[in-house]
């Protein structure tokens, strides 16, 4: 006997939460179907909207007849996106919805949902990212806010450095003096301890030194001696910024507590996986669907499905997920493909052609391998738009325009049509999609 719900949604990044809180708002009985962790852990934290205009729109053939800049408004110029493009099939306000949504599930740990604009944040490679929302860990960090900073790298954390990160914000003009400084992290760690580990340390505040003599007998604890460490490199600074690892849960705590001893506000800047923002945020996620009412089945794979002929297509009757070889059922009346990209396994290639990877629905393509991708890691990839195309209902449409599914719609990485890398918008589109797919789901269920 199958499991049943309303709407099955597969897979449990930023689009599979979005769209089954979004279907649980509407009264929908929810489970959600998760194979493994989502993208969000390795991923910043930051939720990009649209950071970047169309990537294509100022170029004359191959030349770029204006510079592309950061976007001031995310919202600026949606309606002349090519019209497959997610933000123009899910509709004028599903991003202005998703990112409202977004607000609601995660509450205090999030800045941004006050404006409309885009925020630039500073990142460990001195870029100046916009975002539309970020960790409240990160809010002093903003490049609008004038006060000189200093960027304070770890030894330990290779992957930051502070004063080649400092001399590039500088380059980028931004309007305060910012320097960069690199010190060991208290304690006696491996040089490649993992940032879990030294994030801990912080939050449980652990005592340091005394096993090997360093204020043996003092009680210094792992933020006392980091903020020791800090303050000769403050100088005239008046706000500091760390890599991303000031705790797990309690990171308020922590910040709270070394921006009293060093006399100013710290704040984390993002860095690459894994990433303890984007852990954060999954963890944050998790609990609002659980609040929510979404039940969910997690670390199991959908391996297979049974279907039926329908009136407008066929119509998915149950999905089968694998637990240690057992085949197990779930029947929902609708069902959401939240499985991601080419990296989230929502997709996956061989030599001959991608395809969509749970239910083959159409995925266009050029025929041509060869033209997959162009010369240069940034030009106009095919691939990277490379998902399935939906309807205004977010039903992945087959070669000739019609619903593969009746009851399946499409949100996330998994839908084609935008280069999110480039436009910086993979968050936001996650969420506009989520949004339409769970609210048309719970609405037909
Ligand atoms: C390294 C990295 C950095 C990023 N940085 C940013 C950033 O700075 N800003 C930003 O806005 N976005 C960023 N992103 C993008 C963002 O994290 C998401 O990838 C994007 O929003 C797409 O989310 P998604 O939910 O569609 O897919 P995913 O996050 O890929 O989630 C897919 C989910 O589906 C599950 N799944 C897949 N197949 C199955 C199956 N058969 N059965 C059941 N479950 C299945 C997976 O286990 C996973 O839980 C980054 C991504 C990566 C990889």
């Amino acid at each position: 006997m199958a499991i049943e719900s309303d709407v099955v949604v597969i897979g449990g990044g930023l689009a599979g939460a979005t769209a089954a809180l979004s279907a649980a708002r509407e009264g929908a009985h929810v489970h959600l179907i998760s194979a493994n962790e989502s993208t969000l852990r390795q991923a910043s934290g930051l939720i990009d909207a649209r950071g970047y205009p169309d990537p294509d729109a100022d170029l004359d053939g191959d030349r770029r007849v204006s510079a592309p800049g950061p976007l001031v408004d995310p919202f600026a110029g949606i309606e002349d996106l090519p019209e497959n493009h997610p933000y123009r099939v899910a509709g004028a306000d599903a991003l202005r919805e998703g990112l409202a949504l977004f607000d609601d599930a995660v509450g205090d740990l999030y800045r941004g949902g006050h404006t409309d604009r885009n925020a630039l944040v500073a990142t460990t490679s001195g870029r100046a990212k916009p975002t539309a929302r970020y960790p409240r860990s990160m809010a002093p960090g903003v490049v609008s806010d004038e006060r000189p900073m200093l960027l304070v790298g770890f030894e330990a954390a290779t992957d930051f450095d502070a004063s080649l990160a400092a001399e590039r914000l500088s380059a980028a003009g931004v309007p305060f003096d910012v320097v960069g400084t690199t010190i060991a992290f208290p304690g006696e760690y491996r040089a490649d301890a993992a940032v879990t580990r030294l994030a801990h340390a912080l939050e449980r505040d652990e005592c340091v030194g005394s096993a090997h003599g360093e204020n043996e007998g003092q009680g210094r604890t792992t933020r006392q001696r980091l903020a020791d460490r800090i303050r000769p490199h403050l100088g005239d600074a008046e706000r500091v910024g760390l890599p991303a690892m000031l705790g797990d849960a309690r990171v308020e705590e922590v910040r709270a507590d070394l921006s009293e001893r060093l006399d100013a506000p710290v704040f984390e800047v993002p860095t690459g996986p894994p990433s303890l923002p984007g852990i954060r945020l999954a963890d944050r996620l998790f609990a609002a669907l659980d609040e929510a009412g979404v039940s969910m089945t997690t670390g199991m794979p959908v391996v297979d499905f049974e279907s039926t002929g329908g009136a407008d297509g066929d119509r998915i009757d149950r999905v089968i997920i694998d637990r240690n070889g057992a085949q197990i059922p779930y029947a929902a009346e609708q069902f959401v493909l939240a499985t991601g990209g080419l990296v989230g396994k929502g997709l996956d290639s061989d030599r001959e052609r991608a395809r969509e990877a749970v239910f083959d629905c159409y995925v266009p393509q050029p025929d041509d391998r060869m033209q997959w991708s162009k010369a240069g890691a940034f030009a106009d990839h095919a691939f990277a738009r490379f998902g399935v195309e939906p309807d205004g209902a977010m039903r992945p449409l087959d070669a000739e325009g019609v619903p593969e599914f009746e009851n399946l719609r499409a949100a996330g990485g998994v839908v084609g049509g935008a280069d999110v890398a480039r436009e910086q918008s993979a968050s936001g589109v996650s969420l506009a999609t989520g949004l339409v797919a769970g609210r048309t789901a719970a609405e037909e269920a």
